[in-house]
């Protein structure tokens, strides 16, 4: 059987000790393995890469402890504002959407995008129509707004807090076809300003995937990742480098550090099923599975 994996992450971020609860942490570990699992168990029994990290991104939507989907943060205007994008390794198939409200899944509206194939991006109300019209599952603007991102809005607008930065969610995944797929989703940085564009729907940014060298997902200071064009300095280094994954993870999160300070977070995943996890700050939620082996989960980063 050939080799398969999946590697997935929700958010890296660097944080005090304490802020992060032992209820919260439990949740998220919890979180993350369901995730893992459900990406594994569609590469175990043939399935491809593509449909293997929707489903685990989807998973993290649909738990309201990560940053995307229920539990997304709030834009300045107490809003919701999503984005996601997918990318499909085998063809450069891909779907991004970006500032969507009320689709339960964006990273299911990204792959309806990448499946009608007749563009690559949809923006905020178009994409909603679209979702609409595709009969994607919506949902109210109370399914995604959860007590602790009203708290941490209230914060930010009562001045009590500045806009902090708050994780996305992401996998990779190589099929035992020999394909890899990436897919990342989230609501963003909280207290953005509305219409913010992070990295994670941006091809080349926050996701990069080709067949002929790998799969990256990134997650942490969006505007300091897009400018770096992260995801696609990976597959870059990995391409016409010869780097191996995890040295082109590092290499791309040193990139220009002077000027391109802040949280980065990158998973990757290259065509013979090595993985790379790294990250420049003391948090990157991540679970992976190799094959057959067991998931291996971790929240803080010297725990494995
Ligand atoms: N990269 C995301 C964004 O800028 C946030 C994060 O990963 O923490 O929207």
């Amino acid at each position: 059987m050939s080799k398969y994996a999946i590697v997935i992450h929700g958010g890296a971020v660097t944080m005090k000790p304490g802020e992060l609860t032992p209820e919260e942490e439990a949740q998220q570990r919890e979180g993350l393995r369901q995730a893992v699992q459900a990406g594994w168990a569609i590469l175990h029994h043939g399935g491809t890469a593509l449909d293997a990290v929707q489903a685990a991104v989807s998973s993290l939507e649909d738990n309201e402890h990560f940053n995307a989907g229920r539990g997304s943060s709030l834009n300045l205007q107490g809003e919701v504002q999503m984005d996601a994008s997918i990318m499909d390794g085998r063809n450069l198939k891909a779907g991004a959407v970006n500032s969507v409200r009320y689709v339960k899944n964006p990273i299911r509206l990204a792959r309806a995008v990448l499946d009608k194939g007749q563009h690559v991006y949809l923006a905020g109300e178009g994409a909603v129509e679209f979702a609409l019209r595709e009969g994607l599952e919506m949902a109210s603007p109370d399914y995604f707004e959860v007590k602790k991102t009203r708290k941490q809005w209230l914060e930010i607008v009562q001045q009590q807090a500045g806009p902090r930065q708050q994780d996305t969610v992401g996998a990779v995944a190589l099929d035992q076809h020999g394909n890899v797929a990436v897919a990342t989703s989230t609501g963003g940085i909280e207290g953005q300003l509305k219409g913010r564009i992070g990295d994670s729907p941006v091809l080349g940014g926050g996701s990069y995937a080709s067949n002929d060298a790998c799969a990256a997902s990134c997650t942490g200071d969006g505007e300091v990742i897009l400018r770096g064009a992260l995801a696609h300095e990976v597959y870059a280094l990995v391409k016409y480098k010869g780097l191996a994954i995890a040295e082109a993870c590092r290499e791309a999160i040193n990139l220009r550090n002077d000027d391109l300070q802040g949280d980065k977070g990158i998973i990757g995943i290259d065509i013979q099923g090595n993985i790379a996890l790294e990250c420049n700050c003391n948090v990157m939620r991540r679970a992976y599975i190799v094959g057959d082996e067991e998931p291996v989960v971790a929240i803080w980063r010297d725990e494995v």
